[in-house]
């Protein structure tokens, strides 16, 4: 089905922009290419909301770092890839692990808020970290302080030109080059061209999905669906990370993420029986990697009927855990509930989209003048799991690695991309249109039902089966934000599903009921996705291709 994804009326004229350096998204990836890139070059950024709606605000553990003995950025290297369960990119791990530190430090001048005691920066410790290594700001509040401070920092220290409520509609490309990006103004609903010798898609994950998620509204999955509608390849789909302790309780917008640093320092699981049941599974007890922690706390719920386990941490002092936790404990008195004296029901809730668009280790894609970095790109770094606080880190690292390769494209094709004109397809009009909204909730549901945490072949079919129909379904005449999330959610639910059914194993956080072992033989590799250049127009659907 053509379904046209670019809707412009008839005659409507369009606003344009040029700049040498485009970057979408406002987030730890966005900003850190922007800053950098402004140095020498004329940037533009586009964010669909504010600096303080993103991923990178609500980030409480913090970033991992090899800053010194007895921590190395091999040991360092040792964890990720352990915890990749196989499937890491280690040439991609070791730029990680060894430009990590100096990046961090650099952080630290833009954002001094860092937490130190005595004047030296405090260490956290995080699940499956050999050491602690995960340095935060404000308790709890990493990543609202490193936001502020990015943001801060591109407005006032910085010739970055900057705008907020700008959906990026699509990529636009000329024979296969990226040449900018088209977007719909949300509060004047003007569209513009923006043109630019180089896009950065820094846009985040897709919590958004699956619905219970830890993510902002804003991770809709937008950049990895319009990459690949440009030609992008895209890998790794059926690996969505589920954080072990999202906090259980109904009626949230948003998931309560109660960080895994509260285990680093000693918090317990428990079951509803009241017993530590981790050591039995692994003997790193709660500080296992995430994947190990899911998989024991599905056992366990199954086991007892129940919905959730508990987090506890009454041992811990009070006083202490306000001003180290600041965040969780306000976002659960919100819910009545103290984490000081009670038991905190949690349970595995969407977290980290590890798939993405590929990109070499200076974050090129393989659509030209196009780079990607942060949770929509794939490096590698996370292979089939992510390891905590490697997030912020990633996108830290391959920013920088982006600015330093821009001349790769900028300088070179100016005058040639301001001369590009683009004949725009009208938009479809539709007798009637469909619910957004209600469309939105039918997807969120039926990826949660049948293509979450637990995943079996039977429900992955009929969860493609009722994707399509939802596909055909659908018809819009006026297009605006929600429309187009809906398309790009549509596109990679369908896309997650079909990997995961694709991958008949367990691996990392893709756990399969039908499949409960590993697979080397056959499965030590990744799936990638890449439109045929003869389906490109058509949008939604592609043809799966292992590499
Ligand atoms: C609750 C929580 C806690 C976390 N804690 C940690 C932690 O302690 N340590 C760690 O390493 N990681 C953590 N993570 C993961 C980490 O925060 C993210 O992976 C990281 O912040 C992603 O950064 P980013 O710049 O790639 O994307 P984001 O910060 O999500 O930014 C994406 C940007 O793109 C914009 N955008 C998206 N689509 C469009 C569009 N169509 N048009 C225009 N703009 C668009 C968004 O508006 C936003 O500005 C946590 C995640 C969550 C949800």
């Amino acid at each position: 089905m053509t379904r046209p994804y670019i809707a412009i009326r008839s005659g409507e004229s369009l606003h344009r922009r040029t700049f040498d350096v485009l970057v979408l998204g406002g987030g730890i990836a966005g900003l850190t290419a922007a800053i950098g890139a402004a140095r020498r070059w004329r940037v533009g950024l586009l964010t669909k909301s504010t600096f303080d709606d993103t991923t990178t605000f609500l980030a409480q553990g913090g970033i991992a770092a090899a800053l010194g003995p007895p921590d190395s950025p091999g040991l360092h290297f040792e964890d990720t890839v352990n915890a990749g369960a196989g499937l890491c990119d280690e040439e991609a791990v070791r730029v990680l692990v060894n430009e990590g530190p100096d990046r961090v430090r650099e952080l630290m001048e833009i954002c001094p808020r860092f937490d130190k005691v005595d004047g030296e920066i405090v260490l956290g410790r995080e699940g499956a970290h050999s050491v602690a290594r995960v340095v935060h700001a404000g308790g709890d509040a990493t990543g609202s302080e490193v936001s502020s401070a990015l943001a801060e920092a591109a407005r006032v220290g910085s010739r970055v030109q900057l705008y907020e409520n700008e959906f990026v509609i699509d990529l636009l490309t000329v024979d296969g080059r990226c040449v900018g990006a088209l977007t719909l103004n949300l509060d004047d609903g003007g569209l513009t061209l923006n043109m630019a010798m180089v896009t950065i898609l820094a846009t985040g994950g897709a919590g958004q999905v699956f619905g219970r998620t830890t993510n902002p509204l804003v991770a809709t999955g937008d950049g990895v669906a319009m990459a690949y509608r440009a030609g992008a390849a895209i890998r790794d789909l059926e690996f969505v990370q589920f954080h072990p302790t999202g906090l259980a309780v109904p009626g949230q917008e948003t998931v309560q993420l109660i960080t895994e640093a509260l285990r680093g320092e000693g918090a317990y699981l428990r079951n509803a029986a009241g017993e530590r049941f981790m050591t039995e599974y692994d003997p790193r007890g709660e500080l296992a990697s995430r994947d190990v922690v899911v998989r024991a706390m599905m056992t366990e719920t199954r086991r007892e009927g129940s919905e959730h386990v508990f987090l506890d941490a009454t041992h811990l002092d009070a006083a202490w855990l306000q001003e180290r936790f600041p965040r969780v404990t306000a976002g659960l008195a919100r819910h009545g509930l103290d984490l000081a004296t009670q038991l905190i029901p949690v349970a595995p809730v969407c977290h980290y989209f590890i798939g993405g668009v590929v990109t070499d280790l200076w974050g090129r894609t393989t659509v030209p003048g196009l780079y990607a970095s942060g949770e929509v790109a794939s490096t590698g770094v996370h292979g089939a799991n992510r390891l905590a606080s490697n997030s912020l880190l990633e996108g830290l690292v391959f920013s920088d690695r982006v600015v330093r390769d821009l001349d790769r494209y900028v300088g070179r094709l100016g005058e040639d991309v301001r001369r590009l004109r683009f004949d725009l397809p009208e938009a479809a009009s539709a007798a009637r249109s469909s619910d957004a909204a209600a469309a939105r909730r039918r997807l969120t549901d039926l990826m949660a039902n049948k293509v979450g945490v637990v995943r079996r072949g039977d429900e992955l079919s009929a969860a493609l089966a009722d994707l399509g129909a939802l596909t055909t379904e659908l018809q819009f005449g006026e297009m605006g934000a929600p429309e187009y999330e809906l398309l790009n959610m549509l596109t990679l639910g369908t896309q997650i599903a079909k990997c995961a059914l694709l991958r008949d194993e367990s691996r990392g956080v893709h756990l399969r009921d039908d499949y409960p072992a590993i697979d080397d033989a056959q499965w030590r590799r990744h799936v990638t996705l890449r439109l045929p250049a003869h389906e490109r127009e058509e949008g939604l659907l592609g043809k799966v291709e292992r590499s």
